[in-house]
């Protein structure tokens, strides 16, 4: 077996960090320090809204696995010729309330919108703006449901084109280190002026202008990062020119899990070999001999039969 070289530069990066400009990257970080320092990141609930990360994984969250490309066929004239390709890959579920898997969750629909957002940016040649818009505190009683149909009317009349929201139930009090109840909800968007969404004053809902000093990524991922989280709730939704139906995004999400030779879909494979026992904990791609490698899962006989 030898390691592949020549070719990772085909394979996309699952999150791509190297989009983060360092100082970007300390904001990112700063979120981590939230939710260790605080007292009641893991505690704090209000109408069943809770932060990221509180519930347990699954017992196979975070464990290391193969995928390859068992297509011996479909490799030849490459350098993969005669020979199956494998990678390791860490299994994930992808919740936000998994508290293994939670950062790949955030950094998956990071992606994900930041791609959405930058889309528009270059079909429109407008550039992305950032709103904060807050409940008022006689309507904290109120279902997100409910204040939700409130932002969106007040998106319309400071004339937002489209974008997206995150519903966020909490606020961080930084000197007290803890999350209280304070809903508002964070808009990425287009279409309205600054000064419009900044003088933003009726009925009590406050809208502020936060800027765009941070990139998009960053921005999302900070957002993402503290949402609330509730069952049946899209923690992020798109609306206007951004919505689903409106812009349509190729999904190139997939690449990743691809076969960089024959483009066939990765399955998950069982080494025969030198891994037979435990795939290495790290991020690793071999071109490999085809009889080491197999798609069905090993029984135990057959381990035990070998021993
Ligand atoms: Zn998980
Ligand atoms: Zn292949």
């Amino acid at each position: 077996m030898y390691p592949v070289s020549q070719r990772t530069e085909q394979v996309t990066l699952e999150y791509d960090f190297s989009r983060v400009e360092p100082e970007q990257n300390k904001r990112r970080s700063e979120i981590f320090e939230q939710m260790n320092e605080s007292s009641n990141w893991f505690f704090i609930q209000k109408h069943g809204w809770h932060l990221p990360a509180t519930l347990e994984p699954h017992e196979w969250c975070g464990t290391w696995s193969w995928r390859g490309c068992l297509n011996v066929n479909g490799h030849s004239g490459s350098e993969c010729s005669n020979k199956v390709f494998v990678k390791t890959f860490q299994k994930s579920c992808y919740r936000a309330d998994c508290q293994v898997c939670w950062k790949k969750w955030l950094a998956r629909e990071s992606n994900k919108s930041t791609k959405r957002i930058e889309k528009y940016e270059e079909l429109s040649g407008k550039s992305v703006k950032h709103i904060v818009i807050s409940v008022p505190k006689w309507e904290y009683g109120k279902d997100k449901k409910e204040l939700a149909k409130w932002a969106r009317k007040i998106l319309k009349e400071v004339k937002a084109d489209g974008g997206c929201m995150v519903f966020h139930p909490f606020r961080y009090n930084r000197e007290e280190k803890f999350w209280y109840y304070s809903p508002h909800f964070h808009v990425l968007g287009f279409g309205w002026i600054e000064a419009v969404a900044q003088a933003y004053q009726k009925y009590g809902w406050i809208v502020k202008n936060l800027g765009t000093r941070d990139s998009t990524f960053a921005t999302v991922y900070y957002q993402l990062s503290h949402a609330g989280i509730r069952k049946h709730n899209h923690v992020l939704t798109w609306f206007g020119d951004l919505s689903y139906s409106k812009l349509e995004i190729k999904n190139d999400d997939d690449l990743n899990q691809k076969c960089p030779y024959c483009f066939e879909k990765l399955i998950e494979v069982y080494s025969l070999g030198a891994y037979r026992d435990k795939p290495p904990s790290i991020d690793m791609e071999l071109i490999a001999e085809p009889y080491e490698w197999t798609s069905d899962k090993l029984g135990d006989e057959y381990l035990y039969a070998k021993i």
